[in-house]
């Protein structure tokens, strides 16, 4: 049944859709309506889930008639992943079995120097987590601190925190980094106290270090005994103004499970989140990971990737890479029919053009059989009057121009003048049903418009 619907879906997704993101899930299993599939990597389980899973499922529905549900892992093979480990009981109590040789050696490990604060891209989504972060990695310890970044998957959190400690170890070798996922200090700690290293442990975290650097805090959330270990931690190294620098997917309050003392300890210092990028930042970003990958991507065509893959840096990243690549197996220019195929999008900008004064005045003045001198002009016969006022309402209500501006385009009027007169439409419109659809019609008729650019 899963190869026959995926099948039925080629046409309708195009060859290089299918072949680009349904044709690599492996089939795994199938429990009655359950279907659980493998991807062979993280990006493409999430770019499934977010734009085909739904398109399957219907398919599926189409021709059995049922619900299905369609759960799917990432490949083994695939890149050692943090949601591979998701599935592990949230219980703590048991420790993970192979016993470790005594903890190795710490020299920042596990720092890559991929995450600099060269290649961070800033933008107004992550202006002050960048900015903080750099003047943390200049002077650790002496401000922000405890310094705590907090955003959604993919977007940079990772980064900066890499980026502090790699400027720190660069210019201060002689101070001594830790960095750990809190996974990882949760699995040390429960491995530690099994095997009665905890002296090490503690050392290690307390007393010889002078950055601490925990990345997705969110993971202890709700493990008691890690939870209580970190406070100590924290409180340890607090006192002796050392730096702290921790990430987590959402604000320190809302981490359900999170102790309260620990909650108000990660507020003490400064609290920064990065939110998703706006599409000047995601363009910057496109550029420069083609610029360090060498590939050649012209600028409309990064736009056009960049307006339709916004959700985060991850997947952006990710789909510039296996677009570009495909292109190349498919020795087809990079371009933005090539790029559309491949995402199954539309080769059209996805944002309609924005809505002028001017179309609205053409809009309105062709409707109503008016001039539009005489929407700008002074007559105040009810027969221009009306249109003018429906209008200037519209231009209010679509384009985002001020009143003052309004009055300026409408032949040099009083921004009062428009104000009334946006009152008085809406107003009239509360009681006259035909008014409101005529207003509703242009409405449409300007979303529609194709000469907006006017
Ligand atoms: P998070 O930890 O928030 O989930 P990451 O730090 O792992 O996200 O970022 C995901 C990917 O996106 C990484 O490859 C990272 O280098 C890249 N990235 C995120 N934000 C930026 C940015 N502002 N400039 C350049 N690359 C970025
Ligand atoms: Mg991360």
């Amino acid at each position: 049944i899963w190869s026959e619907a995926i099948q039925g879906l080629q046409p309708r997704l195009g060859a290089q859709t299918y072949d680009l993101w349904i044709r690599p899930l492996e089939l795994r299993q199938v429990q009655g309506q359950r279907l659980l599939l493998t991807a062979p990597n993280r990006f493409m389980k999430e770019w499934f889930e977010n734009h085909y899973r739904d398109v399957v499922l219907d398919e599926l529905r189409a021709r059995t008639a049922q619900d299905y549900h369609i759960e799917i892992d990432i490949s083994a093979a695939a890149e050692a992943s943090p949601s591979a480990t998701a599935a592990e009981p949230r219980a703590e109590p048991e420790p993970p079995p192979p016993p470790l040789p005594p903890l190795p050696a710490l020299p920042p490990i596990g720092l890559s120097s991929r995450y600099r604060f060269s290649n961070f891209i800033k933008g107004s989504s992550n202006e002050l987590a960048a900015s903080a972060a750099w003047s943390v990695a200049q002077d650790p310890g002496a401000r922000f601190n405890p310094f705590f970044i907090y955003g959604g998957v993919g977007l940079g959190k990772t980064h900066l925190l890499h980026a502090i400690g790699h400027h720190i170890h660069v210019h201060r070798p002689h101070l001594r980094i830790v960095y750990q996922s809190a996974e990882r200090f949760m699995n040390e700690f429960i491995s530690a106290v099994r095997f009665n290293q905890f002296d090490q442990f503690r050392a290690r975290y307390r007393e010889q270090c002078d950055v601490l650097l925990i990345d997705d805090i969110q993971f202890i959330a709700g493990r008691d005994r890690t939870m209580d270990e970190f406070f100590h931690v924290f409180n340890a190294l607090y006192e002796a103004e050392k730096q702290i620098v921790v990430t987590a997917d959402r604000m320190p309050g809302d981490m359900q499970g999170m102790e309260d003392r620990l909650i108000s300890r990660l507020n003490w210092g400064l609290v920064a989140d990065i939110k998703a990028p706006d599409l000047e930042t995601r363009v910057a970003i496109l550029k420069q990971k083609a610029d360090v990958d060498r590939i050649d991507l012209p600028d409309d065509v990064a736009l056009h990737l960049a307006t339709h893959v916004r959700s985060n840096v991850r997947e952006l990243e990710g789909s510039l890479v296996r677009v570009s690549t495909f292109a190349a197996l498919k020795n087809r220019p990079l371009s933005r029919e090539f790029v559309s195929e491949a995402l199954g999008v539309s080769a059209a900008p996805a944002q309609p053009a924005p809505i002028s004064i001017e179309s609205v005045q053409k809009v309105v003045a062709s409707h109503f059989s008016v001039r539009i001198a005489d929407l700008k002009g002074p007559r105040r016969h009810q027969g221009i009057s009306r249109p003018r006022m429906i209008a200037m309402y519209l231009s209010r209500q679509l384009t985002g121009a001020s009143f003052p501006e309004i009055g300026l385009r409408f032949g040099g009027k009083d921004h009062s003048t428009v104000i009334n007169a946006c009152k008085r439409i809406e107003s009239i419109q509360s009681e006259d049903s035909e008014l409101r659809e005529t207003v509703a019609a242009l409405r449409q008729l300007l979303a529609h418009e194709p000469a907006h650019a006017a």
